[in-house]
């Protein structure tokens, strides 16, 4: 038997059995990872809180065969409100969805979590339009998830100060208007080509500091959508929802 500690967000949860839960979390160095919780829908459970969706939690696991069991839950947060209202929590849960789809499990450094949890943090506290937050966690679970697009300027001629940049979302890489961008790929303008290169590329720390006037937000959301769907080839359900109460 394996027993292992680490910390994680609850990505989704699964009732199983008369009050146990099947528990998916992002963890900070195994990526994701299923586990059984047993008796956890009982509310005096010891796992009852650390194993609900959106909880950040100290996890412990106890490892049998090809059996995971979580038997200590310590809740390090709770994302309250994220509740607050609808549109925030349809973000939150497509993010936990796209983390579940890209982060495979094994051996991780750590950073789709902080990624996750530093994307919730901002849908809490409405600090940062909820659109950047959305394109930021999209790009760099894509770039994570070896999907990152090539950002070193245009493929034909190299240039990277083009006023307009066009992204062809099947093949990862930029094209400029002289190079028959137009005909290739979603189009970004300088401003906001030069936002998903950073948030593609900058050092972890750096990628929320991003600035964006407000007439390239939505091009870079519009863009890091397509661009998401198009390298990962499926649908989410949770962004449909989303998409219908926005
Ligand atoms: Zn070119």
């Amino acid at each position: 038997m394996e027993v292992f500690n680490t910390d994680g967000v609850v990505l989704k949860v699964r009732h199983t059995g008369e009050s146990d839960r099947i528990v998916t979390v992002l963890t900070r160095d195994r990526g994701v990872i299923s586990a059984f919780a047993k008796a956890a829908r009982r509310p005096k459970s010891k796992l009852h809180a650390g194993t609900q969706t959106f909880c950040y939690a100290d996890l412990t696991y106890s490892k049998r065969g090809d059996t995971l069991n979580i038997t200590e839950a310590a809740v390090k947060e709770v994302f309250y409100d994220l509740n607050d209202d609808l549109k925030t929590l349809a973000l939150a849960q497509y993010f936990c969805q796209l983390a579940e789809e890209l982060i495979p499990p094994g051996d991780t450094d750590g950073e789709p979590l902080r990624l996750l949890l530093n994307s919730l943090h901002f849908l809490c506290s409405r600090k940062k339009p909820a659109l950047l937050i959305k394109a930021i966690t999209e790009l760099r679970l894509a770039a994570l998830a070896g999907y990152a697009p090539d950002i070193d300027g245009c493929c034909m001629c190299g240039t990277e100060d083009s006023a307009h940049m066009y992204l062809d979302c099947n093949e990862g890489v930029f094209y400029c208007k002289t190079c028959g961008g137009e005909f290739k790929g979603a189009h970004l303008g300088h401003a906001a080509f030069a936002a998903m290169r950073h948030i593609v590329a900058a050092e972890f720390d750096r990628i929320y500091a991003v600035r964006l006037m407000d007439d390239a937000m939505p091009e870079l959301s519009a863009v890091a959508e397509r661009y998401m769907l198009s390298q990962t080839e499926r649908g989410y359900s949770t962004l449909t929802f989303y998409r219908s109460i926005e």
